[in-house]
């Protein structure tokens, strides 16, 4: 333990993510011996994230303003939407530059454990954009970027069931080759990426074209299995001769 203001120091940083005890008594040294205007920049830097953050209105980004930098730009498709967990997840897609859409930050993931259910997250926020055109264009596709771990994958499921019906709407998923188990923002740009760009839909508004349908039916997972054909009626003339030296159960057994 260290005397006063030093050791308030230390027991603050050591509460940060990632820092432990011992780092937080690394970096509180470290501030002892730096010059006066980087503390004062420092402690600038932290009043202002605490009173000037303010989140977007419409994807939940953090924003210096109303709205984030990509909700205001114009030249990003409004028609896609990435939704992902946190506004880090947006800077990890935005690095990967394969991205022209907009984003919609969930604020987290569902997790029983911590009872986060689907309220507490921005869903029903998602729901509302969903139903409303953004100067005049509509949300054609949804891509679920969750993380690849347990619980990014209970919201991605759980969003694909609520969206699977809306009308007119893709729901896809970035493809394999992230690795399992981790965070989005931990993904290298290469693999996230070719992830994006190479995202599957997991479900597609129906055709109305007369096109026939292109969709392989093995990926067709959720849908309802179909009603096997009816036997035919019974015809014992369509039956085999009895044979005699047929092998049966019973003989094998025998
Ligand atoms: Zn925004």
């Amino acid at each position: 333990m260290y005397e006063g203001p030093v050791q308030e120091l230390i027991d603050e940083l050591a509460k940060l993510p990632g820092v432990g005890p011992r780092g937080a008594q690394r970096i509180a040294f470290h501030l002892l011996g730096v010059q006066p205007g980087d503390i004062d920049r420092l402690t600038r830097a932290l009043d202002r994230v605490r009173n000037d953050v303010r989140y977007c209105e419409v994807c939940g980004n953090v924003a210096s303003d109303v709205r984030c930098r990509i909700c205001s730009d114009p030249r990003r498709d409004a028609s896609k939407i990435c939704v992902v967990e946190e506004p880090k997840d947006v800077q990890a897609v935005e690095r990967t530059r394969e991205f022209d859409g907009r984003y919609h930050v969930l604020g987290g993931a569902l997790n029983p454990i911590k009872s986060i259910g689907p309220d507490k997250l921005r869903i029903r926020e998602l729901l509302v954009r969903l139903g409303t055109p953004v100067d005049g264009v509509e949300v054609a596709e949804v891509i679920i970027a969750t993380d690849p771990n347990t619980e990014g994958e209970a919201t991605a499921s759980f969003l694909v069931r609520m969206l699977k019906d809306f009308p007119g709407l893709t729901v896809s998923r970035p493809a394999a080759g992230l690795p399992m188990g981790g965070e989005l923002e931990f993904a290298d740009e290469l693999t996230l990426g070719r992830a994006m760009s190479g995202r599957r839909a997991l479900s597609e508004p129906p055709r109305v074209l007369t096109d026939p349908p292109e969709r392989p039916r093995d990926i067709d997972r959720d849908a309802e299995p179909h009603e096997p054909p009816p036997e035919p009626p019974y015809d014992p003339a369509a039956e085999p001769p009895y044979d005699p030296a047929a092998p049966t159960y019973a003989g094998r057994e025998g």
